[in-house]
């Protein structure tokens, strides 16, 4: 998890073991959890671990650029390691995320604007949910 390291020592961060921890599970997983999965993922391997911790360090993480935060659902924020420009796709079944890649947005309309964040969400039916009938 050296890589790790170095990108949070990169950006000025300590990089404390539950920093560490959660950055690397981020980057390693495509499943955009919510703060319950990563401490239920975790708390094995960090047994003084508490929701408000993952939460506060995601929320650094977050702020430092490191990862995205997904708000496509009010009630839910899903963390996300990959922090190139994607689309999300949630399915209002399995209410899994998918990620979807996108090419060519035009967004020559906002000439001049400074954008500090561009999310692009689609929602609906998975392919596997389509397949098992609904
Ligand atoms: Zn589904
Ligand atoms: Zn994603």
């Amino acid at each position: 998890m050296q890589n790790i390291t170095d990108e949070l020592i990169n950006k000025g961060i300590k990089p404390s073991f539950i920093r560490v921890s959660v950055l690397n599970y981020l980057r390693n997983t495509i499943a955009h959890p919510t703060i319950e999965t990563i401490y239920n993922s975790l708390k094995t391997l960090i047994p003084t671990l508490s929701k408000t911790s993952v939460y506060n360090t995601v929320e650094l993480l977050a702020d430092f650029g490191l990862i995205n935060v997904v708000t496509i659902d009010k009630n839910e924020s899903r963390y996300d390691g990959d922090i190139k420009f994607h689309g999300h796709f949630k399915c209002e079944k399995c209410n899994n995320l998918y990620d979807f890649s996108l090419l060519d947005v035009n967004y020559s309309d906002l000439k001049n604007f400074i954008i500090n964040t561009k999310d692009v969400y689609f929602s609906g039916i998975c392919a596997n949910c389509v397949k098992g009938g609904v």
